[in-house]
């Protein structure tokens, strides 16, 4: 048995693997700096992957460079992209961590490193996996192609237009991704659906300056008054928002969905507790925490601006006032028909005779990925079979953008099969990776492989 050969190499290479991984890890390639990090880090992996006979090389970008390779085993096999990313958060503030960041430790079953699990040690299980089949002669069941960025965690400012300019090259069957983490210990999972995000922020003027409040107070309007009367109209008591067409294009909650999303181990009580709240006081009524979090859009001022907020007192009228907002959109909604609907809800409420700017920022589709595609099929028994429990399908409320661009511009839905645990401490200090993830991670992507060749 193929399968059986492959776990043998892994784990009698086990300490050989955490020696190079360990390598990697010391290399602190934070994608804002440029100190020449994000190009060691990035020829480290070309060489790693040379040595197993991939096709690799550094290829620029207007900031940090991508890592592109390329193995062609059969015309019969499907193709699969694996994306990973090498760059890593700064490590700040150093003072926190218990051992150095960029000087890899193990403790307590765990590997202690700035990228340990975001994303150098998932990454690593795709090489690891890859090194298994070709030390061991196993004739490898997939085309493999690697996309292994530098800046994901600076938001991939370079990789619509690198994905532009090489889609011929990415061209695949499948896309896998590890770079999000189980639900809980033990329970593996599978991401497929993210929400979006949009922000914005809207300017309503009176005079043109800051006046005089005792001078001119009782003649002119106040810009502040009127923003936050804006703002206050955007949701109900039940947290509602009340923009007209907000949820128009909202999927209904199946009855499986919202019985399977009940069943996962899932305490609100401490959820709460973790954010300091006794209990839960925000968010739709009716709805559940995951229900609100993964299948329900939001719309949230983040602050407001205008007249004098620093110490002490300051009698004037703001001659301008302005609100940041940012909404989060869930699968079938079009992010700028949302932004529409914001805009003439807040320019509907504008009196006569104000002046009124709305200026768009970002606005990111969700992203729904196919649940039944072969790749998804084989991710999740492979899953299954390593950690010996169902996998679990899950949805993130947060926005990963890159899975939307593979959708949208190679055609082609990613598997999100991220390794990670909850408590990780990704982009924090002490971040972690369990050793058990960590070499339970290879023996999967290398049966995920073998089962997309069926
Ligand atoms: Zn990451």
């Amino acid at each position: 048995m193929a399968t059986a050969v492959i776990n043998e190499y892994l784990d009698a290479h086990r300490q050989q693997h955490l020696d190079k991984l360990f390598e990697l890890l010391r290399i602190p390639s934070i994608a804002n700096n440029n100190d020449g990090a994000c190009n060691t880090a990035a020829n480290w992996l070309v060489q790693y992957m040379s040595d197993l006979g991939v096709k690799a090389r550094v290829a620029p970008t207007p900031t940090q460079p991508v890592v592109m390779g390329h193995l062609h085993v059969s015309d019969a096999a499907p193709t699969v992209l694996v994306y990973g990313h090498y760059d890593v958060q700064p490590a700040t503030p150093l003072e926190l961590w218990n051992s150095p960041p960029f000087e890899p430790t193990i403790r307590d079953g765990n590997i202690y490193a700035r990228g340990a699990d975001d994303d150098k040690g998932q990454l690593f299980g795709y090489l690891m996996a890859l090194e298994a089949y070709v030390r061991t002669d196993t004739p490898l069941p997939v085309n493999l192609k690697f996309l292994i960025e530098g800046e994901e965690e600076i938001g991939s400012p370079s990789l619509e237009g690198f994905l532009r300019e090489n889609l011929t090259e990415l061209a695949c069957d499948a896309v896998l991704i590890s770079d999000s983490a189980f639900f809980a210990e033990g329970l593996p999972s599978i991401t497929y659906a993210l929400r979006g995000v949009g922000n914005g922020e809207f300017f309503i003027t009176e005079a043109n300056s800051d006046s005089h409040s005792g001078i001119h107070g009782g003649t002119l309007r106040n810009p502040l008054h009127v923003v936050c009367e804006i703002v206050a109209a955007m949701r109900d008591a039940d947290g509602r928002i009340m923009v007209p067409g907000f949820y128009d294009d909202v999927l209904t909650l199946t009855p499986a969905q919202r019985e399977s999303w009940s069943k996962l181990p899932f305490d609100e009580g401490e959820y709460a507790r973790s954010l300091g709240l006794d209990h839960l006081g925000g968010g739709e009524r009716g709805y559940s925490v995951l229900e609100r979090l993964w299948a329900r859009p939001t719309l949230d001022i983040n602050g407001i601006v205008g007249g004098y907020a620093g110490k002490g007192g300051k009698t004037v009228i703001p001659g301008q006032a302005s609100a940041k907002f940012s909404f989060r959109s869930v699968p079938n909604q079009d992010p700028h028909k949302l932004m529409d609907a914001i805009e003439q809800f807040v320019a509907a409420r504008v009196p006569m005779g104000m002046k009124f700017r709305f200026e768009v920022g970002s606005a990111n589709p969700p992203v729904l990925l196919g649940q039944d595609t072969p790749a998804m099929q084989a991710a999740k028994e492979a899953l299954q079979e390593v950690f010996g429990a169902q996998t679990a399908m899950i949805c993130c409320g947060a926005s990963v953008s890159v899975s939307e661009m593979f959708q949208r511009m190679l055609g082609v839905d990613a598997v999100m099969m991220g390794f990670g645990l909850p408590d990780d401490n990704l982009h924090a200090p002490n971040e972690k990776y369990a050793l058990s993830q960590f070499y339970n991670a290879a023996k999967t992507i290398a049966a995920t492989w073998a089962k997309m060749s069926r």
